[in-house]
């Protein structure tokens, strides 16, 4: 995992405007850092032989709106405004390939749980990110834990949005993982169903059929989890979703997570099982390299899934 600040870059889009990377500060003050009142999205923006595309760009910015709309946050933008501003920020850096965080914050000066009075800042920030469990797990796969930890029970943290708060949560399952020498958690929801990782989605596959968790499991509803049951049902793959028990996780023939930072990694052993045969099995590895190969220009872009962002000419000199 590449730290953050290697991939540092120069403009950050604040309200509108683009600033200096070292001067989109927030006060100690602000509302957000006591009461964990933010909003996020992470997107990727990938190289194409036609140029850099922003993956499912107008499905993020949706997401990111819905998550105001849970909180109360009053949004000024409009989705094509964020659109638009996701694109400039990637343009204004010259970036390639790129993480992309938007994100809402409530900031101020004002303390007290009420959020309503806080002036809610949005902004959209640009950086270099491999793959987030590495690259080696991408080929050969990781191995995971169930969590101790379980994720929030309904009518408590609403997992819908994308809630700065909410990874508290997935903190608690990634540390314990990583504490035991796992590289991620798999957390039950309330009922003791299976959810999800601590940032992923999770997927297994049992006699061809790809199963994955539902909403009613506590899930963030992944926007690489969606593209992952279109792509199966492209390639004429059974799919189901569901509340999935806890057990079918020692049945599986395959396993992955889904995230647009994880994007399609393999799993290769749960608590020290292995899963199928202990590495990436045909289904996984063909899902992930059809995810892969649209988001990168590889296959055609059948869905519509890639927003162009405009490269500057270079002007030879
Ligand atoms: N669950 C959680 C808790 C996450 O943080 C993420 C990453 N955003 C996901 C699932 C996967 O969502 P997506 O595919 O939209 O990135």
């Amino acid at each position: 995992m590449s730290d953050r600040t290697n991939g540092r870059t120069t403009v950050i889009w604040r309200d509108g405007q683009l600033i200096p990377w070292e001067q989109a500060t927030l006060h100690v003050m602000s509302h957000v850092v006591h009461y964990g009142s933010s909003v996020f999205e992470g997107i990727r923006c990938y190289e194409t032989p036609s140029g850099p595309a922003v993956f499912r760009l107008r499905e993020h910015v949706r997401r990111l709106l819905d998550s105001c709309k849970i909180y109360r946050m009053p949004m000024r933008w409009s989705l094509d405004e964020l659109v638009q501003g996701t694109v400039d920020v990637v343009a204004a850096n010259e970036l390639r390939a790129c993480y992309l965080r938007p994100v809402v914050v409530r900031a101020g000066e004002q303390m007290g749980v009420n959020p309503l009075n806080a002036p809610v800042e949005t902004f959209l920030i640009a950086w270099h990110w491999g793959a987030y469990l590495g690259h080696t797990a991408m080929a050969e796969g990781v191995d995971v834990c169930v969590s101790s930890w379980r994720r929030p029970a309904p009518g408590t943290f609403p997992t819908l949005a994308k809630a700065g708060g909410n990874y508290l949560n997935s903190q608690l399952t990634l540390m314990e993982a990583r504490a035991d020498g796992y590289a991620e958690g798999i957390a039950l929801d309330s009922f003791g169903y299976v959810s999800e990782g601590s940032g992923e989605n999770l997927f297994i596959v049992r006699d061809g059929v790809l199963w994955t968790t539902g909403l009613e499991s506590a899930i963030l509803q992944g926007i690489t989890r969606d593209s992952v049951l279109a792509i199966a049902r492209d390639m004429g793959i059974e799919v189901r979703t569901g509340r999935m028990p806890r057990e079918l996780l020692l049945l599986a023939d395959e396993m992955f997570f889904t995230g647009t930072a994880a994007e399609v990694t393999p799993i290769r052993s749960v608590d020290r099982q292995s899963v199928g045969e202990g590495k990436p099995g045909p289904i996984t590895r063909a899902i992930q390299d059809r995810y892969m190969g649209i988001a990168g220009g590889r296959y055609p872009d059948a869905h519509g899934w890639l927003t162009p962002v405009p490269v500057r000419e270079t002007v030879g000199v």
